[in-house]
């Protein structure tokens, strides 16, 4: 490349306009569903590697939303509209060229309810890498089922029944199933939406161990709850969204211990909610 070329590029770490880029931005980001209603007015916040970014607010007010703009997933919506840009890795991922089976593969999605496959409990992590090509022989897979099931912490549970059903698995055990299929993708970010509302308080203490270890392994993660002890424990900045509107975000410890906006200090001491 000539000198003249590389005096055009963008820094690494900085964007087109000179600001600090983030592994993934939303910029004024704007969700219709149906072509009428507004569900979410124009939400800017940014996620980093390593960070997890909690998304609280009242039930109704765009979280979910949000967060299923964050991977394209509202594409699966009929009539749904998404303006705005979704910068991934400083690239606008919110066009219609986009190609989603790739995207999917380093923006990983876990939802509220356990969704294995029906499916052995080995072929749920190997489904989506054989998809892929990236399965060349049965030592790799057999690798990849175990560092994936370490990772989510479920590995010394199922390592002695890897052919059997991800349905035979406890609720809390079958979540961590969806969450090492995710891994093994190696994706590099990881969307939860309320990933522990459907499990009792052990489960959900392991899987927001597991999502920690995650983050701190370097990957983004954004997580839906609205379990605010939840928030305090798994996440390092959180971002609170009201009737559409992403109406505060900072760190964690300065969100719930010092709010600024009065709708957040109404949530946080349980005004509405
Ligand atoms: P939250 O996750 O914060 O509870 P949602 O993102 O699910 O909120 O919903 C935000 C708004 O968008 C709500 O008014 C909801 O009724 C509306 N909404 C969500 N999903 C759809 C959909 N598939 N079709 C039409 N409206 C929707
Ligand atoms: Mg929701």
């Amino acid at each position: 490349m000539s000198d003249e070329a590389n005096n055009t590029q963008v820094a690494p770490g900085v964007t087109e306009d000179g600001s600090e880029r983030h592994l993934l931005s939303a910029r004024k980001v704007t969700v219709k569903y149906d072509g009428i209603k507004e569900a979410l007015h124009g939400t800017t916040l940014d996620f980093d590697a390593g960070v997890v970014t909690a998304l609280i607010g009242p039930s109704g007010c765009g979280k979910s939303t949000f967060l299923r703009c964050l991977n394209l997933m509202n594409r699966e919506i009929p009539k749904c509209v998404v303006g705005g840009d979704i910068l991934y890795h400083g690239r606008n991922i919110n066009t219609k060229d986009e190609n989603l089976f790739e995207l999917r593969k380093s923006i990983g999605m876990v939802f509220q309810q356990p969704t294995p496959f029906r499916k052995s409990i080995r072929e749920n992590i190997l489904f989506a890498p054989k998809r892929h090509g990236r399965i060349g022989s049965r030592e790799e897979g057999d690798e990849l089922v175990e560092t994936s099931l370490k990772q989510a912490a479920l590995w010394d549970e199922v390592k002695d029944k890897l052919d059997q059903s991800g349905f035979g698995l406890s609720g809390g055990q079958q979540q961590r199933l969806c969450i090492a299929r995710t891994l093994a993708m190696k994706p590099d970010v990881i969307l939860f939406d309320e990933p522990c509302s459907a499990l009792d308080p052990i489960s959900t203490f392991a899987v927001e161990e597991t999502i920690r270890a995650i983050a701190d392994s370097g990957i983004c993660v954004a997580i839906v709850t609205h379990n605010m002890e939840q928030a305090t424990r798994v996440s390092d900045r959180t971002a609170f969204f009201y009737m559409g509107d992403m109406v505060e975000t900072g760190t964690t410890k300065q969100i719930f211990s010092a709010p600024k906006d009065q709708r957040l200090a109404d949530y946080l001491s349980g005004r509405f909610g």
